[in-house]
């Protein structure tokens, strides 16, 4: 499967102390492979490997992570993006009843559907009203009913002994009803054939213009694979839809549908549909489909985790020295701290967005180059001179200026800045009486 392919790729990762362009390009070579064999449409797997070949060669490699947990990082960014990003949720009507309209083949699950989101919809707290459309197939009316009656939910059909009835009339008819009846949320349930065909596509735009929906959701069996893609493609086309439900992922063991579909033709996922059940539905989550792709569900909150402890150490770390008013804050602090604002972008951004920065002076002086002369400075000296400032005399300053590539004033100047900053510092940490982790004994 998917996910066996995948897991035995970033397994060779694993113990790699960094990784070369030809790790990134063995690993995006396996991971196509293992995307086409899923199912995934040619289109969207090149998108993908060119997204996850780009971020892994661009990426400032994390600290934080081993290389296998970065990579296993930018695949699983890049699939929750593919899958369209944000959970997109229903778009209530401002004026109620919301419509709803269902479309696709016949088998597809949109009767099923119609049941399992009533159900959904009404412990939300909404009174849905399901109405049949389906005047087609034999028993559609009282499959229906069948399942409003499992979901307590409303239903709407034609009156029996009418002879065959017009499903544009029914779905009209049906809003008026729901007016009446109180039902806020009206989901119709259409027929479907069992290929795309003109007839069932004029149908579906003719209940479509008569009930202008709130949402037009494509049903469809995540199981025919690439047939879901080719099938959207043509309903979104003769019909047009706002977003896609994918039913008996139960079933769906490549997972090529779901990867191929939201991308291919620019409507999200919305709900997904796992079982004969009712209660086998949800809202579809990219992320979470993403993670069950990968597999890895424990591994992707072990990186987060890693991530998030290895930012909140280092920030811990540098301002307790820095506010600790024991004088351990040196240089190297300094350094790494200023590498990591660095990091965030150009300087005069990252401090811009500062609150009340932009009336201090020197931020208004920050220029990068004299950044760039800093950290000279800082890299030619001895640890035991970055870690106290104090130890720096004449002799050390012109050795350190010398080996900078500066004037020995501008060694002179970083000191007493560096200084000065502290002082100031270590006067705020005082302030704070103590209030900072590890802070001052004021
Ligand atoms: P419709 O023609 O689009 O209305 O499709 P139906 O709702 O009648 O469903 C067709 C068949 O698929 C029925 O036998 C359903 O029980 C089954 N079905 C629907 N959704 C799912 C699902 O998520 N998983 C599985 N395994 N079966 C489903
Ligand atoms: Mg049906």
């Amino acid at each position: 499967t998917l996910q066996d392919r995948l897991a035995a790729t970033f397994k060779s990762l694993r113990g790699k102390g960094r990784i070369t362009d030809a790790d990134i390009d063995a690993t995006t070579r396996e991971i196509r492979v293992a995307l086409l064999e899923a199912d995934v449409n040619l289109a969207v797997v090149k998108d993908f490997v060119a997204g996850v070949k780009q971020k892994a060669k661009g990426s400032e490699l994390s600290k934080a992570l081993n290389p296998a947990q970065q990579i296993i990082k930018i695949v699983n960014e890049e699939l929750i993006d593919i899958l369209g990003g944000d959970t997109r949720f229903i778009r209530f009507a401002k004026q109620p009843p919301t419509v709803i309209m269902l479309a696709g083949l016949q088998g597809a699950g949109k009767t099923t559907l119609a049941g399992k989101l009533g159900a959904w919809l009404k412990s939300e707290g909404h009174s849905p009203l399901l109405v049949a459309a389906d005047l087609q197939r034999p028993n559609a009316v009282q499959q229906l009913q069948v399942v409003a009656e499992r979901a307590k939910v409303g239903v709407y059909a034609p009156q029996p002994g009418n002879g065959v009835g017009d499903p544009v009339q029914v779905a009209r008819d049906s809003i008026d009803h729901a007016r009446h009846g109180l039902f806020d949320v009206v989901i119709i349930d259409t027929a479907g054939r069992l290929g795309v065909d003109e007839e069932m596509m004029r149908q579906a735009s003719r209940i479509k213009e008569q009930t202008r929906p709130d949402e037009t959701l494509f049903v469809v069996d995540a199981m025919i694979g690439q047939d879901a893609v080719n099938t959207a493609l043509a309903f979104e086309q003769g019909v047009g839809i706002d977003g896609v439900v994918l039913t008996k992922l139960d079933g769906d063991a490549r997972g090529g549908a779901a990867l191929s579909i939201a991308k291919v033709i620019g409507r999200p996922i919305m709900f997904a549909s796992n079982g004969e059940k009712l209660e086998d539905f949800d809202v579809f989550h990219p992320d979470r489909m993403a993670s069950r792709i990968l597999g890895m569900g424990d591994m992707l909150t072990l990186i987060e985790q890693a991530e998030k402890t290895f930012d909140a150490e280092q920030s811990r770390k540098a301002a307790e020295k820095l506010l600790g008013g024991r004088g351990e804050f040196g240089l190297d602090d300094f350094l790494s701290q200023m590498q990591a604002i660095r990091r965030m972008g150009p300087l005069s951004k990252v401090f811009g967005m500062l609150p009340g920065a932009g009336q201090l002076k020197a931020v208004s002086e920050i220029d990068e180059k004299q950044v760039d002369r800093v950290e000279a400075i800082i890299y030619s000296m001895t640890p035991a001179e970055r870690a106290d400032v104090g130890i720096l005399n004449g002799s050390r300053r012109s050795r350190i200026a010398r080996g900078a590539g500066v004037e020995v004033r501008d060694v002179n100047d970083l000191v007493n800045r560096f200084t000065e900053a502290r002082k100031m510092m270590h006067s705020m940490g005082a302030m704070m009486g103590g209030g900072m982790p590890g802070g001052a004994q004021a």
